[in-house]
């Protein structure tokens, strides 16, 4: 399969782990008989330098002209004293946008290796591997109105607003992504208090009648933020609306340890999509070889995944992953001192040895 891909390396350790996934993909490639094609857009504080712009349109049209978007990570203590228009941040906001991705995807994985990196117990980690589908574009970050009212603008006013199109493209997302897992959807609301939260039920009930050969169930937000930590093999595919999957994926993360190894991806409808580490361009690290590559290579295996249908191929990096922790080449954030570069060159390795 031939696939052009836009890589946005950004700032920071971003150039960093993106050289090190666009390595892992060229291996992918040649093992698998595809052919990627990297085209390279500017996003973020080095978007500002040579554009004067943290989102060009070149990088807008690049993205728009590829099949899927690779992006490292923006921001630096270079640009905290830009004016906010000019921040790097915006890009990546811009970006999103006018990709129009709605749906953003956390997987999270326990490593068998890492399990002393998470604060929870042994047992309750081990074997964790669950995906959280968040709705990225409406609820109460977007509702209007919003604001300070009042003479003395003692009032403040947020809205969560919710269009029934907006529930049922990310419901639908959610199902595919069940379809392809395990099988269980748990869809995540507060329907005993919240209008938006009763029509979303409506949604999921209408679509789970559709997909019968999905199991559905309903939690309400504040029984599933316990779970996550009492119990968490009890998800595979968590689908909710944009605030509470912006505090569950963050909860849910402590259960891998580190910032390091979480990937995330960030679609539309027609399988298009953005992936990126969770973390960001870590400018107390950059530049010292000490970042680690693998949240950025494992988004890669998302993007495999997810925009071009290659299951076989994304497992073989995610297995890669396994090997290279089990093997005992970790970067500093999991307690060892392997470099970037080194472990970018074992995953290589893995990869091709699995043949
Ligand atoms: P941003 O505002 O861009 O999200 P941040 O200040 O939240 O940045 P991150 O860049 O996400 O911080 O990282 C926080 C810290 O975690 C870094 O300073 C770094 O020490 C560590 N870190 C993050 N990502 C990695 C990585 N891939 N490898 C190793 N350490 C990392
Ligand atoms: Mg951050």
């Amino acid at each position: 399969m031939k696939k052009r891909i836009a890589v946005l390396p950004g700032d920071g350790i971003g150039t960093e782990v993106a050289e090190g996934a666009m390595k892992v993909l060229e291996t992918v490639a040649s093992r698998f008989g595809h052919q990627f094609e990297f085209a390279f857009g500017k996003i973020g504080g080095q978007a500002i330098d040579s554009k004067g712009t943290p989102l060009p349109d070149e990088t807008i049209n690049l993205c728009k002209e590829s099949d899927a978007v690779l992006l490292g990570a923006v921001g630096g203590p270079k640009w905290d004293k830009m004016p906010p228009e000019l921040r790097p941040e915006k890009g990546l906001l811009g970006i999103r946008k006018e990709l129009g991705l709605f749906a953003n995807l956390r997987p999270v994985t326990a490593f068998d290796s890492l399990i002393s990196s998470s604060p929870l117990k042994k047992e309750v980690v081990q074997d964790v591997d669950l995906l959280i589908v968040r709705e990225l574009t409406g609820g109460i970050y977007f509702g209007k109105p919003s604001g300070r009212k009042g003479e003395n603008r003692e009032t403040a006013v947020d809205t969560l607003q919710y269009e029934r199109h907006e529930i049922e493209r990310i419901v639908e997302k959610a199902f595919t992504f069940a379809r392809m897992r395990n099988k269980k959807l748990t869809s995540v609301d507060k329907a005993n208090v919240l209008e938006s939260s009763r029509m979303w039920r409506e949604v999921v009930d209408e679509a789970a009648a559709k997909n019968p050969d999905i199991e559905v169930e309903h939690m309400l937000v504040d029984a599933a933020a316990m779970k996550l930590i009492s119990n968490p093999k009890a998800f595979d595919v968590i689908v909710t609306e944009n605030m509470f999957g912006d505090i569950l994926s963050d909860e849910a993360s402590m259960i891998t340890g580190s910032l390091g190894m979480l990937p995330s991806a960030s679609m539309r409808s027609d399988g298009y999509g953005l992936y990126e580490p969770v973390h960001g361009s870590a400018p107390d690290i950059a530049g010292k070889n000490m970042a680690n590559p693998l949240a950025m290579i494992l988004s890669s295996a998302m993007m495999l995944k997810y925009s071009f249908g290659m299951k076989e191929e994304a497992e073989a990096v995610e297995k890669a992953v396994t090997e290279v922790l089990d093997a005992g080449y970790r970067t500093m954030d999991l307690g060892s001192n392997s470099s970037c570069t080194l472990s970018t060159e074992k995953m290589i390795k893995q990869v091709v040895y699995q043949l």
